[in-house]
This record gives C-alpha cells, structure tokens and sequence, in this order.
C-alpha cells in the first residue's frame, strides 16, 4: 500500500458496520435504470465496477421514496424503492457489488419541488406551495396527513433497503430536495406542527428518522446526508446546520455526509470553478460539533487531497461520485501509488451533470466505459495492426491508447511540439486549468504504453506510405474559423487562439467577435488578467476591506471588453450547469455583451455593427476573433486517392468541431474497434 495515504485505506466503523476503507461513492443519478425505475444490467455493471474499484463503501444513486418525488432536476429513469416489487432487482444488485467488497447504501430520495409533473405527470409537492427557478410549476402544499404519510413512505422504503440486502440506508436530505425543504424557513411557511420554529421545521426529518429505525432497528446503519449551508438567501448556515446535525444524531443516526448548498443556489457547486475541496469546511464545521463519522464531498477528486482532509481531521471519511464515474479503479491504482494511471474528474459535467438536466443517462467525458463497462471492455485485439494516428489531441490520443493496450503498434502524428491539442489550450482560461488534467493522463499512458510519438512532424501522405500501415485514423481536429467580413486581415485583428497561446499583444480597448465558449474564455481571460489578483482579493477581504469595494475592482477589469454575438445568446455552446456561471462572471468583470448583432465591416478604428437594423460604429483597439471552428480534413483527400492504402478513419472535431466527449468517446470506440 502506498505509504503516503495510511489515512485514507484504514477502516471505519458506521454503527458497528466496519467499512474497509475512507472512500465513499457518494450517491450519483445516473438514470440506467427502467422507465418504471427497475434495476438493469446497466446499473448493476455500473455498480459492480465500481466495487471492483476497491470503494469501501458505495451509495445507491437515488431511490424515490414516492413517485411524486421521482422527477427532480429533470431526472428520469431514477430507481425506485417505493414498492416491494423493486426488491428482488434490488436485491440481485447487492448481491453482486457484495461479492466484490463493498459495503452498498441506499439513498433514499425525493425531489419535492423540484420534481418535473412533465416526468411524473404529476403536481410537485413540499413543504410549502413556494416556486423553484429549476421548476416552471408551482408545488402544492402537504397536508399535515400527507406528511405523516410520507413520513411512513421513507420508512417503508428504508425496511425494502433492508430486506434487499443493503447494509446501510442513506436518508437523502441535501441539494434543496424534501428535506431541506421543511428545514429551510425560505421554502416552509406551514402554519402546523412541521413549520414556524426550527423545532417544528426539523420534525418531518425527526420523524423520518425514528420511523426508519422503527422499521429497520436501532443497530441497522443511518446516514444522513445534508448541505452544510443552503448558500440560499434567507436559507439555513452552517451554524444552522450543526444545530440539525446535533440533533439527527441524538436521533441515532451512525455517520453525516455533507455536501455544499441547494442546486438552485447562486453559488457553484458542481463546476471545475470550485476549488478542489471548497466545501470541506462545511463538513469540518459539522465534525467538530458530533462524535459520529463525518463525511466530506464536492470537488475532492484526487486521493492525497483526500488524505489530507482526514490527516487533518476534517472528516473522516471522503464522498467521491463523479471522481470514481471519471474512474472507477481510482481506489486500487492509489492504494498501489499508481497515481499517473488515475483518469481524474475534471468537474466539467461535459457527460454527467448536463446529460442528467437534458433527460439522458449520464456519461463521463474522460471515461467513454462508464454506464457502458460489459460493452466497452478492453479486449486483445485478433491480430496485431501497424496504425498511425494523425493528430495528438484528446480523439487522437485515446485512440492511441486503446489501440495499443489491445496489442497494436501505434504511431502518433502531432505537428506541433506537444501533445494535448484543443484541450490543452481551453486549460487556460481562468478557472478551467482541471482540463490539464485529462491531458497529463492521456500523455502519461502514451508515454508508458509502447506508442512511438512522433512531435513536430506534420503527416503527410509520402510518411504514411512509408509507414506501410495497416490504418490510418485521422484525428486533425479544427481550425479556428475567419469570417468573411471586409477589413478581417486588417493588422488589428488577432485570433483568440493566438491569445490565450500569449503570441500576440492586443490593445487597451478590445472587442471580440463570437460569443460562443471560445469568446467568452478569452473575454475572461483578458479580464483577469487585467483585474487584482487573487492574493490581493484575499489580502483585502483578510483585512476587512470591504466586499463591494473589491467587486468594483473586479468589473473595471473588463470595462474595455465587449463581446459581440449575432445570436440572441451567449455561451450556446456552454452545457446548463456552466453557463450560467460563465455569464455571470462576465457581468461581475464588467464585460459588456451585444447580442443579435451582425459585425459587417472591421475597420481601423473598430467595427461596424448591425443591431435591429440600427448601424453603428465601436471603437476598439483590437478586434479578437471568436467565431468558432471548421474541421481540418485537409489530408482526407490524398489519402483517399491512395490506391490500396490503408484503411482510414475520422474522428474529433476533424469529423466535425464538437466537444471533447465526443472527440474521446470517439477515440475510444475507434481503438476499441479497428
Ligand atoms: Fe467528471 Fe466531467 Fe466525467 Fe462528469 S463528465 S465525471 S464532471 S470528468
């Protein structure tokens, strides 16, 4: 075992349940599950991987509790607990993820508001008939009847939990789902016995509580998992939230898990804008008010920051969901000190999170096997095959990859000096630097693998007939794009890509032509690098400065960037649970945004634009160019005129400019078949 994490791969007890290890899977909807919500071959693959991982302890990703609850955030396809015909799936399930080590929970959950009647087909219900932004419907409000029936639902469910076989049940109570719901005043105006004082807007959970362990037994193992802040105006602190913690475990619960705020808060949670371990406080404030276990979530995706966190008893056990979907195996290549080999979660929800608010079952962006793991396994191939890969971005190196763990002698084509490509470059925006991360895997397993990297050396059709492969697959990604507007080769005109790669210099007053991702990366790239650092941010809020004061500094930063979009919206291209985030960064530098205007001339001075057919001129220093990407597919034609060469195949952006989900999946599914 690796010497450097004695915390993290040390056993624990939950009640008198000993887990082998610190590391939770913390509860994930992935919506494998049937439309009526039985288990599948999907989910249980799912699963068992996971626990071959070395997991000590896995969390089912959310059982509804009642159908009403089912549809939270959109999610469909989310397992049900609420009837006893679920048990048997349920059961089978344990089973298998039992035979492999882990210790399986199950959450129990219900969306309360936040559940869509477009999924249910039925009206939300909560603690009190008040809106969510995440859903366009009014919820109705609980009976003081329905509520002890619902009371009994979580009970009942926790008793099927059991019954399947499940060691631990996990009463879901964050993210701003039921629970939080009676807890929080913001949401509970009820005039009963469950709303007005905090002891009254805590009973719903009290209760649920003593029902489960009516129904289960004192011994049998609880987790209560719950925000440490609501980050909500108005909502619950952390000092609230100790309050609650005290009291969940007077009422016998065995560990807490603590997350950040509810999902319609105004604070990310979930983006790779949080830093690593950003909401460990929460957990570390819970901690030191309980003597059960406590477990830390949100952003720790790599094992020596999860050791530390324990080393230093802020927790005592670490939640990692999308980090073990990104990789599964994370727990046993860390324990081994194989670090390079662990593929870490970049929080980009590019496959997970975005997937889950558009109704899809999720995927992750740098792992193509997850919810696919039986499919998707890593075979020898028939026959070892001489290929090249031409292009050493994210589509071309897991390509490379692939195909030589299946036994195939690679070449890898990259006519710049590193590998890495789009990828490499997006890393660079503010707040975007986990996307290194994908990188430095991809190149380290080119670098221990047998594939020969030729850098600095530009494909062309004499090598490749030289080479006499068997196949090519071709993976040149995109070009940016230049537009066709009068004045676009003017001297004040520069590339984005260029920029952010620092080898040119713009001006003071900028404009920028595109408001797709690449315009809005590069508006805030040249605004933070404009604007006080972080150290003199903190300096400043150390010392008391005013927090408003701070602001102002931040939006001079980028009152001499405008962004010009002929669309009637920015960041089109930005999945849900990051766009929002990426717009509201440009209002706090100050970045001004034209939308639904056309530029049709550039000229010494500026631009000219067309706006609701008003034109005007806007002066500007330098003019950046954002407008997007064509794919580069300039070798597909000689190698189609190559009579008896090789196979060829596209993939990436040099199929058509998208994103990196597709170009890895993409790659994988290219090694993986040829
Ligand atoms: Fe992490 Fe992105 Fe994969 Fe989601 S899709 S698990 S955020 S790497």
């Amino acid at each position: 075992m690796d010497k450097h994490l004695q915390y993290l791969f040390s056993p624990i007890k939950i009640g008198d349940l000993e887990v082998k290890n610190r590391i939770v899977m913390s509860a994930l909807h992935l919506g494998y599950a049937t439309k009526e919500g039985l288990v599948t071959d999907r989910l249980k693959d799912f699963y068992v991987e996971r626990a071959k991982g070395g997991a000590g302890l896995i969390v089912l990703g959310m059982a509804y509790v009642d159908w009403v609850g089912a549809g939270g955030a959109g999610a469909t396809n989310v397992i049900g607990i609420d009837d006893d015909k679920f048990i048997p799936g349920l059961r089978e399930m344990v089973e298998v993820v039992h035979g492999h080590g882990a210790k399986f929970a199950a959450q129990l959950y219900h969306a309360g508001r936040y559940s869509l009647s477009a999924i249910t087909g039925l009206q939300a219900v909560s603690a009190s008939s008040v809106p969510s932004r995440l859903n366009p419907d009014r919820p109705r409000e609980l009976s003081t009847a329905e509520v002890v029936e619902t009371v009994e639902k979580y009970a009942e469910a926790a008793r099927r939990a059991k019954e399947a076989g499940f060691d631990i049940v996990e009463i879901g109570g964050s993210a701003g789902y039921l629970i939080n719901q009676f807890l929080s005043p913001v949401t509970n105006r009820r005039k009963d016995r469950y709303g007005g004082s905090f002891q009254n807007r805590l009973r719903f959970l009290i209760e649920i509580i003593e029902g489960t362990r009516e129904k289960v037994g004192n011994d049998f193992p609880l987790i209560f998992r719950t925000c440490g802040s609501d980050f909500m105006e108005g909502g619950l602190t952390l000092d609230d939230y100790i309050m609650v913690a005290r009291e969940v475990e007077k009422g016998g619960v065995h560990a807490i898990g603590v997350t950040g705020g509810w999902h319609e808060a105004p604070i990310p949670e979930i983006t790779m804008h949080v830093p690593r371990g950003g909401y460990v406080y929460l957990a570390q404030g819970i901690k030191e008010a309980v003597s059960i276990p406590v477990i830390a979530a949100n952003r720790i995706n790599e094992p020596l920051l999860a050791e530390e966190i324990l080393q230093q008893r802020k927790a005592d056990l670490i939640g990692m969901g999308r980090a073990l979907l990104a990789d599964p195996e994370l727990p046993n290549k860390a324990k081994e000190g194989r670090f390079e080999d662990i593929r870490t979660c970049i929080a980009c929800n590019q496959g997970c999170l975005d997937n889950l608010f558009t109704r899809r079952p999720i995927q992750c962006l740098v792992n193509a096997r997850a919810g696919r793991e039986r499919e998707c396994e890593i075979r020898p191939a028939k026959a070892a095959r001489r290929i090249a890969v031409i292009g050493g971005g994210p589509a071309g190196l897991e390509a490379a990859r692939v195909a030589s763990l299946r036994g195939h002698q690679v070449t890898v084509y990259e006519k710049g000096d590193s590998l890495g490509g789009q990828l490499s470059l997006a890393s660079v925006a503010p707040g975007k630097g986990e996307i290194e991360g994908v990188v430095s895997y991809l190149r380290a397993q080119i670098m221990k693998s047998d594939v020969d990297v030729k850098l600095g050396t530009e494909a062309t059709l004499d090598i490749i007939q030289e080479g006499k492969f068997d196949a090519v697959i071709v993976a040149t990604g995109a070009v940016p794009v230049v537009p066709n507007i009068p004045g676009v080769d003017r001297q004040n005109v520069v590339l984005a890509q260029d920029v952010l790669r620092d080898r040119v210099e713009v001006g003071d007053k900028l404009i920028i032509i595109g408001g797709g991702s690449v315009g809005c990366d590069i508006a805030l790239f040249l605004a933070h690098q404009r604007a006080i650092t972080d150290d003199n941010a903190f300096f400043l809020i150390k010392y008391g400065v005013d927090c408003e004061a701070t602001l102002s500094l931040l939006r001079k930063a980028g009152a001499n960037i405008t962004i010009v979009e002929r669309l009637p919206r920015i960041g089109r291209d930005i999945g849900a649970t990051t766009r929002w985030i990426v717009t509201g960064q440009l209002e706090k530098y100050g970045i001004e945004v034209l939308t639904d205007s056309e530029v049709t001339e550039i000229t010494e001075a500026g631009i000219v634009i067309v706006k609701d057919t008003a034109r005007s001129h806007l002066r500007a220093d330098s003019i950046v160019l954002a407008a997007g990407y064509r794919s580069d597919q300039s070798l597909l034609e000689p190698l189609s005129e190559c009579q008896g060469g090789p196979e060829v195949y596209t993939i990436g952006d040099c199929v058509e400019p998208r994103k990196a989900l597709e170009a890895i999946h993409e790659g994988f599914e290219i090694g993986q078949r040829i």
